[in-house]
Protein backbone atom coordinates (compact mmCIF):
# COMPACT_ATOMS: atom_id res chain seq x y z
CA UNK A 1 0.00 0.00 0.00
CA UNK A 2 1.49 3.50 -0.80
CA UNK A 3 2.69 5.28 2.15
CA UNK A 4 3.05 8.39 0.64
CA UNK A 5 -0.38 9.16 0.53
CA UNK A 6 -1.17 12.50 3.02
CA UNK A 7 -4.52 13.31 3.61
CA UNK A 8 -6.36 16.71 4.06
CA UNK A 9 -9.54 17.07 5.72
CA UNK A 10 -10.93 19.40 2.94
CA UNK A 11 -9.30 20.63 -0.15
CA UNK A 12 -9.17 24.70 -0.19
CA UNK A 13 -9.78 25.97 -4.42
CA UNK A 14 -5.95 27.16 -4.16
CA UNK A 15 -4.51 23.49 -2.97
CA UNK A 16 -6.89 22.36 -5.87
CA UNK A 17 -5.32 24.76 -8.32
CA UNK A 18 -1.82 23.76 -7.85
CA UNK A 19 -2.24 20.03 -7.96
CA UNK A 20 -4.00 20.25 -11.64
CA UNK A 21 -1.47 22.69 -12.44
CA UNK A 22 -4.70 25.09 -13.57
CA UNK A 23 -6.75 27.75 -12.04
CA UNK A 24 -10.44 27.41 -12.72
CA UNK A 25 -13.40 29.94 -13.77
CA UNK A 26 -16.35 31.33 -15.40
CA UNK A 27 -16.70 32.52 -18.64
CA UNK A 28 -20.24 33.89 -18.89
CA UNK A 29 -21.42 34.38 -22.14
CA UNK A 30 -24.48 36.80 -22.83
CA UNK A 31 -26.54 37.51 -25.90
CA UNK A 32 -29.70 37.56 -27.85
CA UNK A 33 -30.52 34.12 -29.40
CA UNK A 34 -28.44 33.93 -32.82
CA UNK A 35 -25.61 36.48 -31.59
CA UNK A 36 -23.39 33.59 -31.52
CA UNK A 37 -23.15 32.89 -27.60
CA UNK A 38 -23.14 28.78 -28.72
CA UNK A 39 -20.99 29.17 -31.60
CA UNK A 40 -17.74 31.21 -29.82
CA UNK A 41 -18.25 28.81 -26.56
CA UNK A 42 -17.98 25.84 -29.00
CA UNK A 43 -14.80 27.19 -30.19
CA UNK A 44 -13.18 28.19 -27.21
CA UNK A 45 -13.65 25.17 -25.56
CA UNK A 46 -11.94 23.21 -28.64
CA UNK A 47 -9.25 25.43 -28.17
CA UNK A 48 -8.83 25.32 -24.75
CA UNK A 49 -8.60 21.64 -24.66
CA UNK A 50 -6.50 21.57 -27.36
CA UNK A 51 -4.30 23.30 -26.04
CA UNK A 52 -4.27 20.91 -22.47
CA UNK A 53 -6.53 22.71 -20.49
CA UNK A 54 -10.10 21.85 -18.97
CA UNK A 55 -12.96 23.18 -20.25
CA UNK A 56 -16.39 22.55 -20.10
CA UNK A 57 -19.39 24.32 -21.71
CA UNK A 58 -23.07 24.56 -20.57
CA UNK A 59 -25.89 25.43 -22.77
CA UNK A 60 -29.49 24.54 -23.46
CA UNK A 61 -28.28 21.35 -25.09
CA UNK A 62 -27.33 19.62 -21.76
CA UNK A 63 -29.10 21.79 -18.43
CA UNK A 64 -32.34 22.75 -20.21
CA UNK A 65 -33.21 19.27 -20.87
CA UNK A 66 -31.96 17.53 -17.67
CA UNK A 67 -30.85 19.67 -14.67
CA UNK A 68 -33.59 22.34 -15.31
CA UNK A 69 -35.83 20.51 -17.29
CA UNK A 70 -38.48 21.45 -15.25
CA UNK A 71 -38.85 24.82 -15.86
CA UNK A 72 -40.32 26.85 -18.27
CA UNK A 73 -39.11 30.63 -20.06
CA UNK A 74 -41.51 33.02 -17.35
CA UNK A 75 -39.44 35.65 -15.86
CA UNK A 76 -39.79 33.30 -12.33
CA UNK A 77 -38.44 30.31 -14.40
CA UNK A 78 -36.00 32.18 -15.96
CA UNK A 79 -34.28 33.75 -12.70
CA UNK A 80 -34.05 29.80 -11.54
CA UNK A 81 -32.87 28.35 -14.45
CA UNK A 82 -30.03 31.09 -14.21
CA UNK A 83 -29.09 30.44 -10.48
CA UNK A 84 -29.17 27.27 -10.78
CA UNK A 85 -26.74 27.44 -13.86
CA UNK A 86 -24.37 29.84 -11.92
CA UNK A 87 -24.35 27.60 -9.02
CA UNK A 88 -23.27 24.85 -11.66
CA UNK A 89 -20.52 26.90 -13.10
CA UNK A 90 -19.18 27.73 -9.80
CA UNK A 91 -18.30 23.98 -8.89
CA UNK A 92 -16.56 23.48 -12.44
CA UNK A 93 -14.97 26.35 -11.72
CA UNK A 94 -14.07 25.72 -8.20
CA UNK A 95 -12.99 21.97 -9.74
CA UNK A 96 -10.60 23.97 -11.70
CA UNK A 97 -12.71 23.82 -15.04
CA UNK A 98 -12.71 26.44 -17.47
CA UNK A 99 -16.40 26.48 -17.54
CA UNK A 100 -18.02 28.85 -19.99
CA UNK A 101 -21.78 29.43 -20.14
CA UNK A 102 -24.03 29.69 -23.66
CA UNK A 103 -27.17 31.57 -22.29
CA UNK A 104 -29.43 34.52 -23.18
CA UNK A 105 -29.65 35.40 -19.63
CA UNK A 106 -31.69 38.18 -20.11
CA UNK A 107 -31.57 40.05 -17.13
CA UNK A 108 -29.06 42.23 -15.19
CA UNK A 109 -30.03 41.18 -11.61
CA UNK A 110 -29.58 37.73 -12.72
CA UNK A 111 -26.45 37.77 -14.05
CA UNK A 112 -25.55 40.12 -11.07
CA UNK A 113 -26.08 37.40 -8.84
CA UNK A 114 -24.33 34.63 -10.88
CA UNK A 115 -21.22 37.15 -10.14
CA UNK A 116 -21.85 37.90 -6.42
CA UNK A 117 -22.16 33.87 -6.39
CA UNK A 118 -18.86 33.46 -7.44
CA UNK A 119 -17.35 36.70 -5.87
CA UNK A 120 -18.02 35.23 -2.34
CA UNK A 121 -15.46 32.27 -2.95
CA UNK A 122 -13.05 34.27 -5.11
CA UNK A 123 -13.74 32.36 -8.22
CA UNK A 124 -13.38 34.33 -11.52
CA UNK A 125 -16.40 35.82 -13.07
CA UNK A 126 -16.13 37.00 -16.43
CA UNK A 127 -18.92 38.52 -18.36
CA UNK A 128 -18.97 38.69 -22.01
CA UNK A 129 -21.16 40.53 -23.98
CA UNK A 130 -21.79 38.90 -27.16
CA UNK A 131 -23.79 41.90 -28.65
CA UNK A 132 -25.04 42.05 -32.48
CA UNK A 133 -28.08 44.47 -33.71
CA UNK A 134 -31.43 42.11 -33.40
CA UNK A 135 -31.69 42.82 -37.01
CA UNK A 136 -28.75 40.78 -37.66
CA UNK A 137 -29.55 38.16 -35.07
CA UNK A 138 -32.87 37.92 -36.80
CA UNK A 139 -31.62 37.29 -40.27
CA UNK A 140 -29.23 34.60 -38.96
CA UNK A 141 -32.14 33.01 -37.32
CA UNK A 142 -30.15 29.38 -37.37
CA UNK A 143 -33.13 27.57 -35.27
CA UNK A 144 -36.21 29.33 -37.38
CA UNK A 145 -36.78 30.56 -33.78
CA UNK A 146 -37.21 34.71 -34.75
CA UNK A 147 -39.76 33.51 -37.39
CA UNK A 148 -41.66 31.05 -34.98
CA UNK A 149 -41.52 34.50 -32.66
CA UNK A 150 -42.85 37.01 -35.39
CA UNK A 151 -45.49 34.62 -36.20
CA UNK A 152 -46.37 34.91 -32.63
CA UNK A 153 -46.17 30.88 -32.06
CA UNK A 154 -43.39 31.85 -29.04
CA UNK A 155 -44.28 34.05 -26.61
CA UNK A 156 -42.02 35.92 -24.68
CA UNK A 157 -39.28 35.39 -26.91
CA UNK A 158 -35.89 37.94 -25.84
CA UNK A 159 -35.60 40.48 -28.29
CA UNK A 160 -38.64 40.59 -29.60
CA UNK A 161 -41.17 40.05 -26.95
CA UNK A 162 -39.08 40.18 -23.75
CA UNK A 163 -36.77 42.27 -23.10
CA UNK A 164 -33.33 41.82 -22.84
CA UNK A 165 -31.05 44.34 -20.57
CA UNK A 166 -27.58 44.43 -21.79
CA UNK A 167 -24.80 44.14 -19.54
CA UNK A 168 -22.84 48.23 -18.35
CA UNK A 169 -20.05 46.52 -17.90
CA UNK A 170 -18.89 43.57 -19.07
CA UNK A 171 -15.40 42.35 -18.56
CA UNK A 172 -15.17 41.69 -22.44
CA UNK A 173 -17.87 42.88 -25.13
CA UNK A 174 -17.92 41.31 -28.58
CA UNK A 175 -19.94 42.57 -31.79
CA UNK A 176 -20.59 39.17 -33.34
CA UNK A 177 -21.43 41.17 -36.78
CA UNK A 178 -17.50 42.91 -37.17
CA UNK A 179 -15.24 39.68 -35.48
CA UNK A 180 -14.82 36.15 -36.97
CA UNK A 181 -15.38 33.32 -34.78
CA UNK A 182 -11.90 32.66 -34.32
CA UNK A 183 -11.30 36.63 -33.68
CA UNK A 184 -13.71 36.45 -30.35
CA UNK A 185 -11.86 33.98 -29.10
CA UNK A 186 -8.53 35.15 -29.34
CA UNK A 187 -9.69 38.17 -27.91
CA UNK A 188 -11.38 36.13 -24.76
CA UNK A 189 -8.26 34.10 -24.57
CA UNK A 190 -5.78 37.28 -24.85
CA UNK A 191 -7.89 38.74 -22.19
CA UNK A 192 -7.14 35.48 -19.61
CA UNK A 193 -3.81 35.68 -20.18
CA UNK A 194 -3.70 39.18 -19.90
CA UNK A 195 -5.29 38.95 -16.20
CA UNK A 196 -3.49 35.68 -15.47
CA UNK A 197 -6.19 33.17 -15.63
CA UNK A 198 -4.06 31.25 -17.71
CA UNK A 199 -1.08 30.75 -18.94
CA UNK A 200 -0.05 31.41 -22.80
CA UNK A 201 -1.16 29.14 -25.03
P1 LIG B 1 -26.72 31.66 -29.82
O1 LIG B 1 -26.03 30.54 -29.07
O2 LIG B 1 -26.31 33.03 -29.32
O3 LIG B 1 -28.20 31.49 -29.90
P2 LIG B 1 -25.62 30.44 -32.19
O4 LIG B 1 -24.15 30.34 -31.96
O5 LIG B 1 -26.46 29.21 -31.99
O6 LIG B 1 -26.19 31.66 -31.33
O7 LIG B 1 -25.92 30.97 -33.65
C1 LIG B 1 -25.21 32.04 -34.22
C2 LIG B 1 -25.24 31.93 -35.75
O8 LIG B 1 -24.52 33.04 -36.29
C3 LIG B 1 -24.54 30.67 -36.22
O9 LIG B 1 -25.25 30.18 -37.33
C4 LIG B 1 -23.16 31.18 -36.63
O10 LIG B 1 -22.58 30.40 -37.64
C5 LIG B 1 -23.47 32.58 -37.13
N1 LIG B 1 -22.37 33.53 -37.05
C6 LIG B 1 -21.96 34.32 -38.07
N2 LIG B 1 -20.92 35.09 -37.69
C7 LIG B 1 -20.66 34.81 -36.41
C8 LIG B 1 -19.67 35.29 -35.47
N3 LIG B 1 -18.78 36.22 -35.82
N4 LIG B 1 -19.70 34.80 -34.22
C9 LIG B 1 -20.62 33.86 -33.89
N5 LIG B 1 -21.56 33.37 -34.72
C10 LIG B 1 -21.57 33.83 -35.99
Amino acid sequence: MATNITWHPGLTHDERSKFRGQGGLTIWLTGLSASGKSTIATALEQHLLHNGLAAYRLDGDNIRFGLNKDLGFSEKDRNENIRRIAEVSKLFADSTTVSITSFISPYRSDRDQARALHDQDNIPFIEVYVDVPVEVAEQRDPKGLYKKARAGLIPEFTGISAPYEEPLKPEIHLRSDKVSVEEAVQIIVDYLVEKGHIKAL
